[in-house]
């Protein structure tokens, strides 16, 4: 007979292995030890392992899942490289989401802000609250490096802030791992100097400065905009012949009207071809032009870490590098690690957000239950 000790804020759980690998689990449900006790039984030791689970990424979508398994009685730890929500974290200072709040909220909880759309400092306030109030187990800072066993026994090995390595054990996996801290590269020479970011955050820095804006798409239609209305000569590169018509309906036709009016300048069907420390050359349809600049913000998307995926054995398309999953679990090729939130879409990050993945966790914790009953 083996026991295991679950310790969690000051109550034990001890899960004890019979002879017949019956047992008895005593776990707490919902909200950490506040909700009450569910005894519940099972079968088999690597089930029994499965207790634990352990999700890599405490964005909205890592909170879901996190959530989700432990209102089926699981025990969730959520780590992540960075703070809680470190993607939202990053994001422009002054961002206001486009989604209205109760399509952001996760666990039941309700989101309801002053204005129609969430800003992200209420965004922020929000995901800290809800994990406080599921009192969710967050381990921040620590970057997942590797995941390495098989269903029912992963060890993982991360990294705390001081580069020292913590090794868990865990039964089962979930990464939702997003995809903002990878930039898509622009893989031209100057790209490295840096004036060169792929990254916006406010506009103060760039005030009277020639600022190139490279992409398309909401983030570079919203930084222009942003950047031109606070005192920047704004320039904006985009490869193809217009804004992407999946720019939000009021913001397409500002820029478009900043652009008409002569306030932004655009060059369209352009690329930019070579970066220099006070200039930028653009390949446009009338041959390449030289443009005086102090800063480049190439905005040009973000992509999930496909290394990482790869190297825990989760296969990948060819083309989009989808992750290959169970499209209603969500478990992966490699059996015991799910795949949750954007990183599903692979490079079509623009197919899964906040409003959508946050169903991921409901997903998996209903195959998690399955499994554990069956
Ligand atoms: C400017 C901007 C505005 C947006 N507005 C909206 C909107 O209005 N509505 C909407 O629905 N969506 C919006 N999105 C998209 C949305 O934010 C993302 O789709 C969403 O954050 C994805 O959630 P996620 O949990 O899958 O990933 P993320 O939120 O990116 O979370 C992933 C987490 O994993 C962590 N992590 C990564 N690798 C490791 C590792 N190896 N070890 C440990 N931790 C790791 C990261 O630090 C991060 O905290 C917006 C995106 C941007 C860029």
């Amino acid at each position: 007979m083996v026991s295991l000790s679950l310790r969690r804020r000051g109550t034990d759980a001890i899960v004890t292995y019979g002879p017949r690998h019956r047992f008895i689990r005593q776990v707490e449900i919902s909200r950490g030890g506040n909700t009450g006790e569910l005894y519940s039984r099972c079968s088999g030791k690597s089930r029994c392992k499965g207790l634990h689970i352990r999700a890599i990424g405490a964005g909205p979508t890592g909170l879901a899942c996190a959530i989700e398994a432990q209102k089926i009685g699981l025990k969730v730890i959520v780590v992540d490289k960075g703070c809680l929500v470190n993607s939202l974290f990053h994001y422009p200072a002054n961002m206001v989401f486009f989604t209205t709040p109760e399509l952001l909220e996760i666990g039941d909880i309700p989101f309801t802000t002053a204005q129609q759309k969430p800003t992200r400092e209420e965004a922020l306030e929000y995901y800290r609250k809800v994990s406080e109030y599921y009192h969710l187990d967050l381990r921040q800072y620590e970057w997942v490096k590797t995941v390495v066993g098989e269903d029912g026994n992963f060890s993982i090995t991360a990294t705390d802030r001081a580069g020292r390595p913590h090794d868990y054990h865990t039964g089962k996996v979930i990464v939702s791992t997003g995809y903002y801290d990878l930039a898509n590269q622009l893989t031209i020479p100057g790209e490295e100097l840096s004036k060169v970011s792929h990254y916006y955050r406010e506009p103060h820095p760039y005030y009277g400065t020639d600022v190139l804006v490279i992409g398309g798409k909401n983030s570079a239609a919203i930084a222009a905009l942003d950047l031109w209305r606070h005192g920047a000569r704004v320039t904006l590169v985009h490869r193809d012949a217009q804004v992407h018509h999946h720019v939000k309906y009021w913001i397409k036709p500002d820029i478009e009207n900043r652009i008409k009016n002569g306030d932004i300048e655009a060059y369209f069907n352009s690329s930019v071809q070579e970066i220099g420390i006070d200039h930028v050359v653009v390949n446009t349809p009338r041959g390449p032009i030289r443009l005086k600049n102090d800063f480049v913000l190439a905005l040009i998307g973000y992509h999930p870490d496909y290394d990482f995926l790869r190297s825990m054995g989760i296969e990948l398309s060819d083309q989009q590098c989808r992750p290959v999953c169970d499209p209603v679990s969500l478990e992966s090729n490699v059996p015991g690690v799910y795949v949750a939130g954007v990183i599903v879409a692979g490079s079509r990050t623009n197919e899964i957000f906040i409003e959508n993945g946050r169903f991921h966790g409901k997903q998996i914790a209903d195959d998690l239950k399955r499994k554990l009953r069956s």
